[in-house]
Parts: structure tokens; C-alpha cells; sequence
């Protein structure tokens, strides 16, 4: 127990320190007190040169710190960073690997505990600590609680260094160009331009800190916001007095009593009138109080923190009406953020938005599959990177590698500026596809259709000659509103839709909420989203919405007869055959409200496991089936399609996935059944290829994948494929699958779809840095 007081007040100081070097300060001097050392040492891996730097030290003489210094695997330190793990020695300069530092002082310790500070699999440093009397040797509890304070401490240490490394330093203190940050690709392009950071409302973690523009001005609108908030409550507790006992009552008092002048305000004006703006000084004197309430060992007082951080939030929300803060958006904006949401890409300006990068989602998250189908190149889950650090910098965003690089060198910028060139050719190349049949050298065709979810991949994609919507993802339209749209105007939605591509067919998908897609006037909070209310099981338990969904639906397909309606995550055939029995009553009661409709076609999307094992009795009762690999994945391999920590986990070619594709395609096949794809496997071009020889029917992917896939399949025999596809299924890991796709792809002459490899561009930066 002591332990892990120690440590969580350690974790919340650290967290509070203004940058790297306060932060090492304070681990050092406490680890140090706290274990009752003589010496504590943090050396952290400089990347640029590749050596530990000993960065701060309680014990050591003083002036070695940034002056010592030791080769990757040089000396102890080094020992410890490359085999990974703890090294606990009695007599450590008898050790062979000792090295010894006269400007350390060091001659004078025996015993050396050293332990690795690792982040996401990346050694960033090492932990010391020494004792001078070899007879003390750290025992198996002080290993023990040095490797806990270092895997705590990693992440806070990984964010400080980044957060130095975008303000142009490095940890030697040099200046610092082309530092880059590794995230997940969102959608593929290049991007320069200059970072907008936004952040979602009344959210107090994401305000950035920046002085006051005018005091008193801030004062004001900081005494407006308490005003209308204690009022807010007042009103509140009034409407509930009813309803609540007196001593839950009681709780409001103590909501008003933080608000007294003497209270939180008092403080939040102080710090305003040191010159920093109202959101800021919030943001800080909540945070001291949450962290102030949480350290407290009464249960009721720790409850307290979240009473705070509750009236945090409705301070800011009225700061934030008071004063909408007016973003400028330069000619090629970066967007950046915590968590972009599609709102966000709607404020920029047409023409301006060059390029996404969000900390959060990865790149099946809705904002990916929306940038895609924009052709905006997008990095997501960007674990620690310090996002506000980020405002007004010039960026370079690799949607390819999901890389992107603040600072950039002249050389970095010529070298992606070529790339972006280079793809704006091969886009105008492949236009001239546009009206050519999507047919392979030996006659097998399949359709290429096209996902949507705005007008604008509506528009795009007519460029682009699909034949047709294999998805329209309907809770777009209903996530840019803030509440549920009318019949009328989803009527208007989907009319525009299934105009723009009759007679080809228009499959629409019903409402496809929960999991990571959430509406903010129906918000669902769950502790396990993507396995809980989501798809088709909103929808059957809220008809009112399904009903006036599919009237809409209808009634826009008057005229027109190119409407298919499909059914989302579905895992039993009663579902399939409750939503079928609604389907008939609307068009029954709209047929008989006069209008001239036909029964459109049904299908039933295939995304979850057990789906996968019920194709037939699946589509015995359906016209269609429509594959969602981005689902089918997840849960495959039981990785979290927005969770960046596994985001190497989550493969598309792993055989599991692969495998049950084929089976999907057979047995569908076997009861005479069309089977499609509108997962993102389907837009990429080697994916594309292993699809058609599966026997896929048809292949629905974003608009900007559209014209690259045509041009691969035009360009192969089926026979070819299906040789590519056998090969690859004997094969047992999704890394080298890929390769041997790559490959073939490569030696038919389509080496310029794949993405720049990472070797080139990693040379070309280590190029630039030296
Ligand atoms: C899928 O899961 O593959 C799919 C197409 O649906 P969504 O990405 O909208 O969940
Ligand atoms: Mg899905």
C-alpha cells in the first residue's frame, strides 16, 4: 500500500511537470528518497545520435549531467537498454561490461540496479540506482519497484520528449528538423501544409495553454460562465427537489459552495490576472483540485474529484458559447487533433483541407473511411503525441506510412513534394479508365461499385466510373446533424443518391450506430461498445427509427426501382427475418399511400464470425450478401479496429480472415447467391486481386481506390489470380502474404500503387538529419 501511494503521487507529479527535465528531476530525487539509495540516475537514448545521455541524477556529481554520455551498447546502461530487462549486480566494477566515468564520481558505488524504460516496445532510456557498500545489494522488492515506477513512468517520459522534440530540440539541447511520429495510416496521399489544432467541445484535457489576449475581458467572460452555471444548477436542484432526499440534496449545496467567490472562481480569476486566457486558468485550477482530491485516502473525498471535474466542464461549455473561438484555417490546413470527428472536416473551408491527423481511432474509424472517400491524406492513433504543441506548424502528413514529421528540412519537403506530384499524374493517368468495363485479360468481369456517405463521394466517385453504390453508409448524414433527421429529409438524403446513379443499384445500409459510431443526441456508452448495442440490434429494438428509415427509403426509390437495401451486423437469422417482416409492412402501407415503388432488394451484410458459418441459411432468406471485412476482421482476430496499441495486430491478409473469405464466397455461390465486399480490403489493389479470384461478385470500395483497382484487374488473367491465391493460402503469417501480393504485384509492372517504402523515406530523413 505504501508502495502504490508513493507511486500514484509520484505518476501525478510527474504528470504535472512543465517539460522533460523537471520531470526526470523529480523521478530521480524520489526514487531516490524512496528507496533509500545513495545514487539515482536516468540516462535516456538520444535517437539522433544514438547514445544513452545521463539526462538527471540525485547522487552523481551534478555537472556530469549532459556531459555523459555512452554508446548504444556500451557500459551497463547500454547492457541493460539492449538485453531488456533489469540488471541487479552486488559488485558492478568487477562486472566485464563495466565502464567507468571519472566525471561521475562513480568509483565510489558497488551495487548497480539498472532497469529499462521501455514505451510501446521502444527502449527509451535507462533507470539507476547505486549504493556505495557492495554488502547492500538491492533486494528482489527494490527490483521489483524500480521496474514498476519505469512502466509507469514511460509513457509521461515518451510525451515530454516528444513535446521537446516538436518545440525543435532535441535532448541535447540542438536544434531538431524532420522529427517524425509514427501513427497508423488513415488514407493514403501526402500532404504539406500548415497544423489548425481543434479540439471537441467542453472538453477541459484538450485546452490549450496560451496567455490572456485582453485580462480583463477574459475576467468577464470567466464571471459570466460561474454566473450562468450556478444558475444552471439552481434550476436543476429546484426541478429535483421532488424527487431527491434531503441529503441528496445536500450535494447541490456543495456544487454552489465550489462556486463561491472564496472557492474555485477565486483561484481561476488569480490566474487569469497573471495573464493567462479563462479556459487555461480553468483548466489548470481544476486539474490541482481533481489531483488534490484523488490523492486524498477518504473514499468520499476522492469521490469529490469527479464533482469538480463535472463543474470544469459546464464552466467551459459556457466560456466556449461566450466566446466561439474563431479558428483561421490557412490555405493548406493540417487538421489536428485528440479525436477529429466529421463535424470538424465540415468547418474547413472548400479547397483548403490538405491533410488529417488525429491522436485517437485508427484507419477503420469513421473520420478515416470519410477522408478517404474525400482523398485527404490522413495519420490516426498517434499515441503520444502532445497535440496542442502541434498549432501553426508546418507538417509533412505520409498517409502512406502513417508517418508525419514536424520541422521539416528543405531536402524532407523536395522529397515529399515530389511524391505528391507524382500521384496527381497517376490520378489524371487512370481517368482515362473511366468508361472502360472493369474485365479481366481473359473475360471474367465483376463490378466495381463505390462506398458513400456524403454527396461529395457521390460526385467524386462518377468521375471515377463505379457502377454502381455498394455502400451508403446512412448514420453519416445522421452524424452531422444533432438530431435524428426527419422522414422528409432522409427522403432527400437518399434521393440524392439514388439519383445520381440510376439506373445502377444504390445499396443502402440501415442505421449502423454504436461501436466506435456514435450520435451525439443517442449517445450509447458501453464498457464494450463493439461487442454490445450496436447495427441492426439498435434498430430492432428502436422500429420507430427502422420504420421511418425505410419509408424514407421507398418513397425516394419512387420512379427510380435501384434501390437494395442492406442489413448491418448481423449474427442470427432472426434478425435477418424481423427486419425482412418490416421491411414488407413499409412497403405494403407506402405502396398503398399511392406510390409507385417496387420491392427492393434485400441483402444481409456478412461481418461477424458466426455470420460466417450460417452463409447459406443466411442467404436462403435474402437477394444478396455484402462481405464488412473491417468488421469481419475485428472480430476474427479479436483486435479493436480503432485501438492503435494493436494496430499491428489488426491484418486484413492474416489466413483466418482469408480463409473464411473463401468459404463466405463458396458457399453463397452454392445456393446461388451474389456475394460482394464493401470492407476496405476491397479498395486495396492486391486485396482486389485475391478477392476476384475468390469469385466475388462484386467489389465496393472508396472512390479514390476506384480507378487503381480497375487498372489492376484489367490488366491480369483470372487464371493468374487464382494461381496468386493458392500460393498465398498455403502460406501461414499475414506479414509475408503481403509480401508475396506486393511482389506479384511488382512484377506485373504495379509497383507504383504501393506505397513509397519505408526504406526510402526513412533513409531520405536519417539523410537530412546528418
Ligand atoms: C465493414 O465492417 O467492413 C463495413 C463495410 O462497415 P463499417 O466499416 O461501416 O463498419
Ligand atoms: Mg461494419
Amino acid at each position: 500500500m505504501a508502495m502504490l501511494s508513493i507511486l500514484r503521487s509520484l505518476v501525478q507529479e510527474v504528470n504535472s511537470a512543465r517539460d522533460l527535465q523537471e520531470a526526470l528531476d523529480i523521478i530521480v530525487s524520489r526514487v531516490q528518497k524512496a528507496m533509500g539509495t545513495e545514487v539515482c540516475s536516468v540516462y535516456l537514448l538520444d535517437p539522433g545520435s544514438n547514445r544513452y545521455l545521463l539526462m538527471a541524477t540525485e547522487g552523481l556529481y551534478r555537472k556530469a549531467v549532459g556531459q555523459v554520455s555512452l554508446g548504444y551498447s556500451e557500459g551497463l546502461v547500454g547492457l541493460v537498454g539492449s538485453r531488456e530487462e533489469p540488471l541487479n549486480l552486488e559488485d558492478a566494477p568487477s562486472h566485464p561490461r563495466y565502464r567507468y566515468f571519472p566525471e561521475t564520481g562513480e568509483e565510489r558505488f558497488r551495487s548497480f540496479l539498472g532497469v529499462p524504460i521501455i514505451h510501446h516496445r521502444r527502449v527509451l532510456g535507462v533507470l539507476v540506482v547505486q549504493q556505495r557498500e557492495s554488502s547492500r545489494c538491492f533486494d528482489e522488492g527494490e527490483e521489483a519497484f524500480l521496474v514498476t515506477v519505469s512502466a509507469q513512468l514511460a509513457g509521461v517520459i515518451a510525451h515530454s520528449e516528444a513535446t521537446g522534440a516538436i518545440s525543435g530540440m532535441s535532448l541535447t539541447g540542438e536544434e531538431a528538423h524532420d522529427v517524425s511520429f509514427n501513427g497508423v495510416p488513415g488514407a493514403p496521399g501526402v500532404a504539406i501544409g500548415n497544423s489548425v489544432v481543434v479540439y471537441p467541445a467542453a472538453d477541459l484535457d484538450v485546452v490549450p495553454e496560451k496567455p490572456a489576449d485582453d485580462i480583463d475581458r477574459e475576467l468577464e467572460l470567466f464571471r459570466g460562465a460561474v454566473k450562468a452555471v450556478r444558475e444552471d444548477i439552481e434550476r436543476v436542484a429546484k426541478r429535483l427537489a421532488s424527487q431527491l432526499r434531503p441529503e441528496e440534496q445536500a450535494l447541490f449545496d456543495v456544487y454552489l459552495r465550489m462556486l463561491g467567490d472564496e472557492a474555485l472562481p477565486g483561484e481561476v480569476a488569480n490566474r487569469i490576472r497573471e495573464g493567462i486566457w479563462a479556459p487555461g486558468a480553468l483548466k489548470q485550477v481544476v486539474q490541482q483540485y481533481v489531483r488534490h482530491f484523488e490523492m486524498m485516502d477518504d473514499h468520499y473525498l476522492q469521490e469529490r474529484a469527479v464533482d469538480v471535474r463535472d463543474l470544469g466542464r459546464r464552466l467551459l461549455s459556457h466560456l466556449q458559447e461566450g466566446e466561439q473561438r474563431h479558428l483561421e484555417y490557412p490555405e493548406h490546413t493540417v487538421l489536428v487533433s485528440e479525436e477529429l470527428t466529421p463535424a470538424m472536416l465540415g468547418e474547413v473551408p472548400k479547397g483548403r483541407l490538405v491533410g488529417l491527423v488525429s491522436v485517437k481511432g485508427s484507419s477503420n474509424s469513421h473520420v478515416a473511411i470519410l477522408a478517404r472517400a474525400m482523398g485527404v491524406p490522413t495519420v490516426m492513433g498517434l499515441v503520444d503525441i502532445p497535440v496542442n504543441q502541434l498549432d501553426g506548424k508546418e507538417l509533412i502528413v505520409d498517409g502512406f506510412e502513417g508517418q508525419i514529421f514536424a520541422s521539416p528540412s528543405e531536402d524532407l519537403r523536395a522529397f515529399y513534394q515530389a511524391i505528391c506530384d507524382e500521384e496527381d499524374e497517376l490520378v489524371r493517368g487512370l481517368e482515362a479508365l473511366r468508361d472502360k468495363p472493369s474485365e479481366t485479360t481473359d473475360g471474367h468481369r465483376l463490378s466495381l461499385l463505390v462506398n458513400t456517405g456524403l454527396m461529395t463521394d457521390v460526385v467524386r466517385s462518377l468521375s471515377h466510373g463505379a457502377e454502381g453504390i455498394g455502400l451508403y453508409r446512412t448514420e453519416v448524414p445522421f452524424m452531422i446533424k444533432d438530431r435524428f433527421p426527419s422522414e422528409q429529409e432522409q427522403r432527400e438524403y437518399y434521393r440524392e443518391q439514388l439519383e445520381a446513379f440510376a439506373p445502377n443499384p444504390v445499396t443502402m445500409r440501415s442505421l449502423d450506430v454504436g461501436g466506435d459510431k456514435s450520435l451525439t443526441y443517442f449517445p450509447i456508452h458501453e464498457e464494450n461498445p463493439f461487442l454490445g448495442w450496436r447495427g441492426i440490434r439498435v434498430t430492432l429494438d428502436h422500429p420507430e427509427i427502422f420504420l421511418v428509415q425505410v419509408r424514407a427509403m421507398l418513397k425516394a426509390s419512387e420512379g427510380l426501382n435501384n434501390l437494395q437495401i442492406m442489413l448491418p451486423m448481423i449474427s442470427n437469422v432472426s434478425e435477418v427475418e424481423e427486419s425482412l417482416h418490416l421491411i414488407y409492412r413499409v412497403y405494403h402501407e407506402v405502396r398503398e399511400e399511392g406510390y409507385d415503388i417496387h420491392m427492393p432488394k434485400v441483402g444481409v451484410m456478412v461481418e461477424i464470425p458466426a455470420a460466417v458459418y450460417q452463409i447459406r441459411e443466411l442467404a436462403d432468406r435474402v437477394d444478396f450478401l455484402s462481405v464488412g471485412s473491417n468488421d469481419l476482421t475485428q472480430y476474427l482476430l479479436a483486435v479493436d479496429r480503432n485501438n492503435p496499441r494493436v494496430a499491428q495486430l489488426y491484418h486484413s491478409y492474416h489466413p483466418a480472415v482469408l480463409q473464411a473469405l473463401v468459404r463466405i464466397a463458396q458457399d453463397a455461390h452454392a445456393v446461388g447467391k451474389p456475394v460482394g465486399i464493401c470492407g476496405e480490403l476491397a479498395g486495396d489493389p492486391g486485396g482486389a486481386l485475391l478477392l476476384m479470384a475468390m469469385g466475388y461478385d462484386s467489389l465496393s470500395m472508396n472512390a479514390a481506390s476506384l480507378p487503381k483497382v480497375k487498372s489492376v484487374i484489367r490488366s491480369v488473367s483470372r487464371e493468374w489470380a487464382i494461381q496468386l491465391l493458392e500460393d498465398v493460402l498455403l502460406l501461414d503469417s499475414p506479414h509475408v502474404i503481403k509480401s508475396c501480393v506486393d511482389l506479384a504485384l511488382r512484377n506485373a509492372g504495379f509497383g507504383r500503387y504501393l506505397r513509397p517504402g519505408k526504406s526510402t523515406t526513412a533513409a531520405l530523413a536519417e539523410q537530412a538529419v546528418s
